[in-house]
């Protein structure tokens, strides 16, 4: 008589995968959404009707370009590098997904230091790659030392170094610009890969492109998220040396970048001087809020970015962003992240918004 085999149903998730929380920031419909650091202005109304041309070209029975030849030449002409140095996909955390893939993965590292930008951790998990944290000091910069610990622990626990380190600069949510000293003791450093997310890279004044030259491990990620004003796109690009771009067309999905996408971000770069008076305007607002938010009884921590940490003193940051929400200012909560107890973190939105969020959280500390 034929034997059934009892076989047990798979029908929950990875084990690792069930206990992990998706990423989460309310959506919440309020008058003034300072949340997520996206660009306060919507893109100039000439790249609109422009891209609306430009949509009328596409063959939409057709697959698009696979390579975005177009769009990854004209982001490789704004960068001054060769097309082979650079990778797009959908948003720069596709981007980092896409380098874990590649290169994290079971029985390799990935090296953070906290407080930072939570999907790094968060996507190196879902890729399997374990995680090796390290502290930032005081002023949330990131020591060398700190560093050394961090690859010394690795080395103990798995007998390897991480082969991807992150470095956030400017850093979420602190706004933190890292030092260039920084920046290449870690790559001296670093036997593995270093990953700079520079998803805030126009607000500062320096960019570890300028390194790319002298370093194969660097990769400098970047979005078109936050000074294109095109968040809504999904698109972000990778810097780096041409052999680590080919590794990433491994882990590619076929047609990965859709037609509408390549050809809007290779319009965008076309409006480039409206994106730096953009960013101007953003920098001389960030000046302008730190100086009022300086007047009250906060901790403000300096920008580089576009948008500012500030730390209520012995206050209840939940209740404050309630407060906040309340009189229809939406700010991001970040207080209980590890180290930012008390903080929540305010997007440079327009004047007029700015002035809202302050006349809010004046009266909220009143
Ligand atoms: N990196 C950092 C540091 C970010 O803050 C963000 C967006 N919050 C991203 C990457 C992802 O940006 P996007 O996927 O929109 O390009």
């Amino acid at each position: 008589m034929e034997q059934r085999i009892e076989i047990e149903p798979i029908i929950g998730p990875r084990a690792d995968v069930a206990l992990m929380a998706g990423y989460y920031s309310p959506q919440i419909e309020v008058d003034v959404r300072l949340n997520t650091n996206e660009a306060p202005e919507p893109p100039p109304p000439d790249f609109l009707s422009r891209l609306q041309e430009r949509l009328t070209e596409i063959d939409f029975n057709r697959y698009p370009e696979r390579e975005a030849n177009q769009l990854r030449q004209a982001i490789a002409k704004h960068h001054g590098v060769a097309l082979n140095q650079v990778y797009c996909a959908n948003g720069s955390n596709e981007i980092l997904q896409s380098i874990l893939l590649a290169y994290g993965g079971d029985g390799r590292f990935a090296a953070v230091f906290e407080p930072t930008y939570a999907l790094h951790s968060h996507i190196a998990q879902v890729t399997g790659t374990s995680v090796v944290s390290g502290v930032r000091n005081s002023d949330f910069l990131i020591e060398l030392t700190e560093f050394d610990r961090v690859v010394h622990e690795c080395e103990v626990q798995s007998g390897s170094r991480p082969a991807v380190t992150f470095l956030c600069s400017p850093n979420n949510p602190t706004g933190r610009l890292e030092p260039f000293e920084t920046i290449t003791g870690v790559l001296e450093r670093s036997s593995g890969l270093v990953i700079v997310d520079e998803a805030y890279g126009q607000f500062a004044p320096r960019s570890a492109i300028d390194l790319l030259a002298a370093h194969r491990n660097l990769l400098v990620v970047r979005t078109f998220s936050k000074t294109w004003s095109l968040a809504a796109l999904r698109l972000g690009y990778v810097i780096a040396d041409s052999e680590i771009i080919d590794a990433l067309w491994r882990v590619t999905l076929p047609y990965h970048l859709d037609a509408i996408k390549q050809v809007a971000g290779e319009l965008a770069l076309e409006f480039e001087s409206e994106m730096n008076d953009r960013v101007e305007r953003i920098v001389a607002e960030r000046v302008r809020l730190v100086g009022e938010l300086k007047k009250l009884p906060l901790r403000v921590i300096p920008s580089d970015a576009n948008f500012i940490l500030f730390q209520l003193n012995g206050g209840d940051a939940k209740g404050a962003w309630q407060s906040l929400v309340d009189r229809s200012v939406l700010v991001r909560d970040i207080s209980s992240l590890p180290r930012l107890a008390g903080f929540l973190r305010v997007t440079i939105g327009t004047s007029e918004e700015n002035d809202l969020f302050l006349q809010a959280l004046r009266d909220v500390l009143a």
